[in-house]
């Protein structure tokens, strides 16, 4: 899988894009849908390069990807058309598409084919970017064991990690219409919980609202109703990656979620990175999966397969960051808070995917199937404040002398995500931000 496309000595003419710290060198090119500053309407498919966005919609109409090897990738890149449109091209198209855009976009590139891409070419600055495609249903997994293991002890102490854990991937269907891009104010929501176990519930402003760092994969093709998708084959059916806050208020969850999981606590708000990363961009941060203890049972069958062993895990590290109003006021940078990493995960997202359809469960292209919370086994690597204080009971403290045991209304959550290994450009997934405003 590791290709040309990947080589780190290629530099770009885009000169941001050559930059050793840019989420967006010439080896990532993530795809965004986009539109531009005041012009509603007017956008459509980009491809993040450096510090700028290149219309690919406008590139097709300039005919630059007018070449049998690219088969229906022109056609999908109409006027306004959303990222999804490429989500089922197969890899084979998917990968000649992106060696064209490498090849438009290298240093090397002739004179006048490059005058045509640089007037396509638009500041990332200068655009509003949006979901990258209607997403028809979202799923929410819980895969990471020392989560799982962390927030068990606080709503079970006596029983943490339920018995089916190491068996089967643990979800719940989520809410596909209350995903918000990047940038998104959250209300704080209103809701049920029950404080003091001894007096009868309360409904108000969520006093325990959180966030938790997940990551998201976008299903590229799909499988009929009654159909599965065999581990061999999962990764085919996965486009690329995002970053997704799942905004969690705790005293609600924790009030309503036996016996059927999370419902109120989750749905009032989902935030997602505007970047989609192929998987063919992170070939090269492929790792093992998650190596299992000797006490904890390898996966079933229909779960296991040598490749999704020996390369189904990916090395993505994982910041979360706080600004509180306070921080901002006093000019102080935002406060990184935990530092994770996508490998950790007890289940890959190949399991995940052929998990989610072994029931004949018709997944479609454009479905967000998320994580669950990435956690890792040290304090510094806990993906939600639940676990970072315990429940609450230890604050964290922010450089201003606040402290958080939850979030408080205007505390902006920024969760970054990248890729380094030795030999390689460093990639990156930009940010998803978010503002929490105060109870309606
Ligand atoms: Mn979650």
């Amino acid at each position: 899988m590791i290709n040309s496309t990947h080589d780190s000595t290629m530099n770009s003419w885009v000169g941001s894009a050559n930059h050793p710290e840019t989420d967006f060198p010439i080896q990532n090119l993530p795809y965004v849908y986009f539109d531009r500053s005041g012009a509603d309407g007017d956008g459509g498919i980009g491809v993040l390069i450096g510090d700028a966005v290149l219309d690919l919609t406008r590139c097709r109409e300039d005919g630059l990807f007018a070449s049998e090897e690219l088969g229906d990738v022109a056609w999908t890149l109409q006027k306004g058309a959303a990222v999804s449109n490429l989500f089922d091209l197969d890899q084979e198209t998917l990968s000649a598409f992106r060696r064209r855009l490498v090849a438009l976009l290298r240093d090397d590139c002739d004179e006048p084919t490059r005058k045509i891409v640089e007037r396509n070419l638009i500041s990332a600055s200068d655009v509003r970017f949006d979901i990258p495609c209607e997403i028809g249903d979202y799923t929410d997994f819980y895969c990471s064991i020392f989560h799982a293991t962390n927030v068990g002890t606080l709503f079970r102490p006596d029983n943490p990690l339920l018995p089916n854990y190491s068996w089967v991937p643990i979800g719940y269907h989520g809410r596909a219409s209350s995903i918000v891009v990047s940038g998104t104010d959250v209300v704080r929501p209103r809701g049920q919980g029950r404080p003091d176990p001894e007096a009868p519930p309360v409904f108000g402003p969520s006093r325990r609202l959180d966030y938790e760092m997940e990551v998201g994969f976008y299903v590229g093709k799909g499988n009929d109703l009654g159909e599965t998708i065999p581990i061999g084959n999962a990764e085919e059916h996965i486009f690329g990656l995002c970053l997704v806050n799942d905004w969690s208020a705790r005293d609600v969850q924790g009030w309503e979620y036996q016996p059927l999981g999370p419902f109120l606590g989750k749905s009032f708000a989902t935030s997602i990175s505007p970047a989609v990363v192929t998987m063919e961009a992170l070939a090269p941060f492929r790792v093992p999966a998650f190596e299992r203890s000797e006490d904890q049972p390898g996966p079933l069958p229909y779960l296991s397969h040598d490749e999704n062993e020996e390369s189904g895990g990916i090395d993505i590290k994982l910041d979360v960051l706080i600004s509180s109003q306070k921080m901002r006021n006093e000019g102080i940078g935002p406060h990184l808070v935990s530092r994770s990493n996508l490998k950790d995960l007890y289940w890959t997202i190949g399991q995940m995917l052929t998990h989610h359809a072994s029931n004949g469960c018709n997944l479609q292209t454009g479905d967000l199937i998320a994580t669950g919370t990435v956690s890792g086994k040290d304090k510094s690597e806990r993906g939600c404040l639940l676990e970072m204080t315990f429940g609450g009971k230890e604050p964290i403290e922010l450089p201003s002398g606040e402290e958080r045991k939850f979030l408080e209304d205007f505390d902006e959550v920024i969760l970054r995500g990248f890729c380094k290994r030795d030999g390689f450009r460093r990639i990156g997934f930009g940010e998803c931000r978010g503002v929490v405003l105060p109870a309606k």
